[in-house]
């Protein structure tokens, strides 16, 4: 079932994305329920920068707000603001802060800064006496990331003088795990013994410290407020183990045209790749600028009427060239549609190909795909998910 119901824009697309929001729904409610098993009442945030990582926030937003979620993050300001207006109602925190002179789209759209040291913090404040309203802040300390986030000393400084928080409503306390994804590095309890310190000594306010694989090094870690982001998407939090989280997106692409080529013939830029038999070659509707990497030649594969199908020659701005010469010739007329990601591709894997990690092939995914929303999770994905008949 389509969702977003454009038809003729699904038909002129040469890709399609389907995005199960049905399994990003259930994804947050596993990360929800893993944070409340011991019975502290933690709550579950969404990370929704970079438009959902490639998903779509504002529809993503609207499905996880009818869940129960009342978290909401952003990157930057202009993503709160676009978010704003599918929910009017949750606290939308921008992780990058204040920007100069940014104070009064803030207020206006009611967005809570993360605050990111103490410059900002002062500048916070005036805003507050400004507008005359206490405004909600969140303080972000760096416990080790060394990015963003209050330095040590500026922490001491807030913890000597709370004064500097007057006119203000501490709204959240957080900061961000350098190496979540590995279990056993010893700077995960470093963090989480300076973020507790940090904690005892501003007490009264919620805190937040765990990213997805934060949620999976266990309750020492989720504080009131989980911040996953990406296991929401499906990707993998626990890279080298079987992923606990349901598969959110498949991408498919349009077989634009097909020719037969004999051995010895190179195929696409540069003569980079040579058949090594008669082959047919089968050209799809994408390439890097819809971010199918141009590192990934000669290192993956799309799948098509139940073949892996390895991608040749040079990854091209718009086209990938694939060898489809195993493949039975019906399957592969132009207009067929191949699997570039989904269940025998996943987002993890062709990040493995490409030298990557999913977050950057999630985050890259082409603005030219069409984006077609079902909910697959209840019955089950539906094969068909990105047709929108
Ligand atoms: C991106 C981000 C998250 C979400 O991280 P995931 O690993 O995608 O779950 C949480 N907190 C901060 C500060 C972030 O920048």
């Amino acid at each position: 079932m389509s969702i977003s119901g454009d038809d003729d824009a699904a038909r002129r697309a040469g890709a399609i994305l389907s995005i199960d929001l049905g399994a990003i729904a259930a994804n947050w409610r596993g990360l929800r329920d893993a944070g409340r098993a011991t019975g502290r009442p933690v709550d579950c945030a969404a990370v929704l920068k970079a438009d959902a990582y490639g998903t779509g926030a504002a529809v993503v937003g609207a499905r996880l707000a009818a869940e129960g979620c009342r978290h909401f993050f952003v990157a930057h300001i202009d993503e709160g603001i676009a978010l704003r207006r599918v929910l009017p109602e949750p606290p939308i925190y921008v992780l990058n802060g204040l920007l100069p002179g940014t104070e009064p789209d803030f207020v206006e759209h009611r967005l809570i800064p993360v605050l990111n040291h103490l410059g900002q913090l002062n500048v916070w404040r005036a805003a507050a006496q400004r507008f005359n309203q206490a405004l909600d802040a969140v303080v972000h300390l760096d416990t080790g990331l060394h990015r963003l986030g209050f330095s040590a000393e500026d922490a001491q400084v807030l913890i000597n003088e709370r004064g500097r928080l007057r006119g203000l409503r501490l709204a959240l306390i957080m900061s961000h795990l350098v190496a979540s994804e590995e279990t056993s590095n010893p700077v995960n309890g470093e963090q989480l013994s300076r973020f507790r310190t940090f904690v005892r000594a501003m007490p009264g306010a919620p805190t937040s410290l765990a990213n997805s694989s934060g949620i999976f090094l266990g309750p020492d870690y989720h504080f009131d407020l989980l911040r996953p982001g990406a296991a929401l998407y499906g990707i993998n939090p626990l890279p080298g183990q079987s992923n606990p989280m349901l598969p959110v997106v498949t991408l498919r692409a349009h077989i634009l045209q097909t020719r037969r080529i004999d051995a010895f013939q190179t195929v696409g830029y540069g003569g980079a790749w040579r058949s090594a038999r008669p082959s047919r070659i089968a050209t799809i509707a994408l390439g890097y600028a819809d971010g199918y990497f141009r590192n990934l030649v000669n290192r993956t594969h799309v799948h098509l009427a139940g073949h892996s199908v390895p991608v040749v020659g040079r990854i091209s701005m718009d086209l990938v060239t694939i060898d489809t010469t195993d493949v039975p010739e019906a399957d592969c007329q132009p207009g067929a549609m191949v699997e570039v990601l989904g269940p025998h591709l996943t987002p993890d894997d062709l990040a493995d190909h490409a030298r990557t990690n999913a977050y950057e092939i999630m985050t890259a995914l082409g603005r030219r795909y069409y984006r077609a929303y079902f909910d697959g999770y209840a019955g089950g994905p539906a094969e068909d998910a990105g047709e929108t008949a």
